[in-house]
């Protein structure tokens, strides 16, 4: 029963993005043959992979990577470590990446990918070796112009430290160091990014202060949630913290906490640092039974952990103004309907958490160039580009007098369709 259950929610994330984006393409009317094509991700990739633990016994690994489209540039999208991957989970998520990487205009198409482990039950020593030995399973299927991971759900910077090294070491002296671009997220140390690590949150702080601005609303004083205080939650409420709002409630795996009064992100960043990363047991909060979360009084909420959270079980629960997507497929698409109808803004996935893939586009770059970008220099263009993003999304939701999602997933289509139909289809 339990499997089923397991089986028809992943099932659903894929349902879910190929939903949306029919919505859209019926609404624009997408070319036919454009339309076939992306209905289906290009290139499917699963491997297994042994791995010597550190008892002694070996474990195979399964290990995924999904490559929607490239019809922009080389495929770009996260690896996650995480019990729910799989083929459908991969190829829903890989699908969003196109859409994503197009709405903000980047060079690149979508893929996604990962492996199915909970790493919390592996230690370090056995996560480099997955990690290392999972790159070399995908060998030249990941490559810096052809498909360039990054971190997603439970990956790190040091995990994209050991998939450049390994990937650099397959390749001759004299080629090694041209490919440290083949993975973006890396620790500033090692190609990395200033400011890479906080440019997820960030953008979905820019874009809620975009949607506070569109509603001429302010953030100061304003109360909101958090699902997920992992890299993009605890991110995300740092940046809301200085723009003046409240987190006032904070769910993950562990349970669900509130304080009227506010919980302070450091804080609770600082206790999770020390508590296997889960907020259970902070003290300066009330614990809040699990099925309360989303119904708590708030003003904005941000789901900031995994795909398919809310649905029509809990979207009439919701008392928030706004949600901001900074999980990929937070909401499904009953619970999408019902927030629309329930006059709830939808800052949508693709583009609320674009910040960082656009932050990883400019490591890319740094890498590909030999430049060494500053942190501020990385916030502002990042901003820009979102701004442009909104400003975009809003003007195709008034042509198309349309959701915003739906605007987005268009004017994300319609950049690819356009490739498409410049350049043909070989041969
Ligand atoms: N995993 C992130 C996402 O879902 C970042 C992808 C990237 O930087 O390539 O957007």
């Amino acid at each position: 029963m339990k499997t089923i259950e397991k089986e028809a929610k992943k099932m659903g994330m894929y349902e879910n993005v190929m939903h949306q984006f029919n919505r859209a393409a019926d609404l624009m009317d997408l070319n036919p043959s454009v339309r076939k094509i992306l209905a289906i991700p290009n290139t499917e990739i699963v491997v297994n992979f042994p791995v010597k633990l550190d008892d002694g016994s070996v474990e195979v690994f399964k290990g995924y990577r999904v490559q929607h489209n490239n019809a922009l540039g080389p495929y770009k999208g996260g690896l996650r470590y995480h019990e729910t991957v799989d083929i459908d989970a991969a190829r829903a998520l890989a699908t969003w990446m196109t859409w994503k990487t197009s709405l903000a205009g980047l060079p690149y198409g979508g893929g996604k990918g990962g492996v199915q482990i909970n790493p919390k039950n592996y230690s370090t020593a056995e996560l480099e070796r997955i990690t290392r030995r999972f790159t070399y399973a995908l060998g030249d299927n990941i490559g810096p112009e052809h498909d360039i991971p990054a971190p997603d759900v439970n990956t790190t910077p040091q995990m994209m430290a050991w998939i450049a090294d390994t990937y650099m070491s397959t390749k001759s002296t004299n080629e090694r160091t041209k490919h440290a671009h083949v993975v973006t997220g890396k620790p500033v140390g090692a190609g990395g990014l200033e400011g890479r690590d906080r440019a997820t949150g960030y953008g979905v702080v820019v874009g809620i202060k975009a949607w506070a601005k569109h509603k001429g609303v302010s953030l100061k004083g304003k109360r909101y949630i958090v699902q997920g205080f992992g890299n993009v939650g605890y991110w995300a409420a740092t940046f809301m913290k200085q723009n003046g709002a409240i987190l006032v409630g904070v769910q993950d795996a562990s349970g669900t906490i509130y304080n009227n009064e506010g919980i302070d992100p450091e804080a609770l960043h600082n206790f999770i640092g020390q508590n296997g990363g889960m907020i259970s047991g902070y003290i300066d909060a009330t614990v809040m039974p699990n099925d309360l979360f989303f119904g708590m009084d708030c003003d904005i909420m941000i789901p900031a952990a995994l795909g398919n959270q809310i649905t029509a079980d809990n979207a009439d629960s919701i008392k928030a103004m706004v949600v901001a997507e900074g999980a990929n497929g937070p909401v499904d698409v009953p619970a999408n309907d019902i927030l629309i109808a329930k006059n709830i803004d939808i800052i949508p996935d693709i583009f609320c958490n674009s910040g960082g893939v656009i932050a990883s586009y400019f490591e890319w770059l740094q890498n590909r160039n030999g430049e060494l970008w500053d942190l501020q220099e990385v916030l502002e263009k990042l901003e820009i580009k979102m701004n442009n993003s909104f400003k975009r999304m809003l003007d195709a939701a008034e042509k198309y007098n349309t959701d915003w999602r739906t605007a987005a997933f268009i004017e994300a289509i319609a950049r690819v369709e356009q490739a498409y139909l410049q350049r043909g289809i070989f041969p």
